[in-house]
């Protein structure tokens, strides 16, 4: 097989498995809580991938980083460009974080507007590779979206399981996309365990990124990304918010990789932000525990991590220790309060959970976790148009006005929401 994939290593029990053994999930020995990493030959990845061929890749998309994803840059890849998402100097939010410097890099602009695209694309080009018929995931909305973009893209018949409370616009993308959608009426996590037991019943392709190993590999070109565009410039802290752990536990390998491979210079402490009320995971860092309770009631706008049981809780907990990091938990409250800020200061407009990411900055500041001599890049993971409800109520409401210029001038004396 034409990929660099080593082997697989059980993150519970260290089992070593085999490549393309026929198992794309869980260890066999440990079960679903047995999530494996994939570890890939980098001596050999060496020989085809440094900083000189960067340099003349021309490829503004993912397939930059195709040795380190574990797809073959011969099979049928996705033809939709995911990736190279922006990263913006952000020197007016860095003043208002009081921060020597910060910087923004905006997922929201990816194919299906979330930073689940990166995952969704190596999903669909194993699926295809193995010729799944169905490709299923449950989903908070974002990843559910994201795989039927994708995989409508390539042809690929997508189910997905969502919580009925999700955000319309994120309804409607599904609709759009043409997936057969499964709008069940529990939570996230009951939403989730359906979905695992629809998979084992029909048989079909599992995108779940915490029961599948080689999805998170898709998410880790985020930090590519930030190691290549702040190659000499790493900032001392990148803040994301957290769900399930997929994305940040990923990203953070993902800077690790170019590290290792000489592109970026130093290493960055990762910050991982819950939100208040869904934070089983700032509990656990807190506790010392990689065992998790789970919660039952979870309430927050950031609906893409209102997660009360998170599918991959070692991952996350392991890179934010590796990186020296910290765990902070935001209110609804600070989240509606930088929704405006972060656009108001970048031009970037994210959803309610992107925006967790910059209020847990804040956080961190207050608590002295961050000091203001630091440099912290936030990385906004989806649009703030999938959920203009929240953002409606974030700002105040837009008076309308008679066709006049009196009006014109009665409103510009008024003062301004
Ligand atoms: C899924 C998601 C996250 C969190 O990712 P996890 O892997 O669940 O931790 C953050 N932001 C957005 C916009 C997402 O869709
Ligand atoms: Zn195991």
């Amino acid at each position: 097989m034409g990929t660099y994939v080593r082997q697989l290593r059980c993150t519970l029990c260290g089992e070593i498995s085999a490549p393309d053994d026929g198992n794309e999930y869980t260890c066999t020995r440990c079960g679903p809580t047995g999530i494996r990493e994939v570890e890939f030959d980098y001596e050999a990845i060496r020989r085809v991938f440094s900083r000189a061929s960067l340099a003349t890749d021309a490829r503004a998309s993912i397939e930059r980083y195709l040795p380190l994803l574990p797809i073959e840059a011969e099979g049928r890849l996705p033809p939709l460009q995911v990736g190279v998402s922006p990263l913006y100097h952000a020197p007016r939010l860095a003043k208002e974080l009081g921060l020597a410097k910060a910087w923004v890099k905006n997922d929201g602009v990816l194919p299906t507007a979330s930073m689940k695209d990166r995952a969704s694309y190596v999903g669909v080009a194993r699926a295809m590779a193995q010729g799944a018929q169905v490709i299923a995931a449950a989903s908070t909305g974002n990843a559910g979206v994201s795989l039927s973009g994708l995989a409508a893209a390539m042809g690929l018949p997508a189910f997905i399981f969502i919580p009925a409370t999700a955000p319309e616009a994120k309804i409607a993308q599904l609709g759009i996309y043409g997936a057969r959608l499964f709008l069940v009426k529990a939570n996230y996590d009951r939403t989730y365990d359906l979905c695992q037991q629809a998979v084992a019943r029909f048989g079909w392709y599992n995108r779940s990124a915490a029961v599948n190993p080689y999805l998170v590999e898709g998410k880790k070109t985020c930090g590519h990304e930030i190691a290549e565009q702040l190659a000499t410039d790493m900032p001392d802290w990148v803040a994301m918010s957290v769900g399930d752990g997929c994305s940040l536990a990923a990203t953070y390998k993902g800077i690790e990789e170019l590290h290792h491979l000489g592109i970026c210079e130093r290493l960055p402490r990762m910050l991982a932000v819950q939100a208040e009320g869904a934070a089983p995971l700032v509990r656990a860092w807190h506790e010392g525990t990689e065992q998790i309770v789970r919660l039952e009631d979870t309430h927050t706008i950031a609906d893409s991590i209102d997660v009360g049981m998170p599918r991959n809780p070692v991952k996350v907990l392991r890179a934010v220790r590796r990186s020296q990091g910290a765990f902070v938990g935001v209110s609804d409250e600070a989240i509606l309060d930088w929704m405006p800020r972060v656009a108001r200061t970048t031009g970037v407009f994210g959803e309610p959970t992107a925006i967790a990411a910059v209020a847990g900055i804040q956080r961190a500041r207050e608590a002295g976790i961050i000091g203001g001599h630091e440099s912290v890049l936030a990385v906004v993971t989806g649009s703030g148009l999938k959920d203009v409800k929240t953002a409606m109520r974030a700002v105040a409401p837009p008076a309308t006005i008679e066709p006049s210029l009196d009006a014109v001038e009665a409103a510009l004396a008024a003062p301004r929401g």
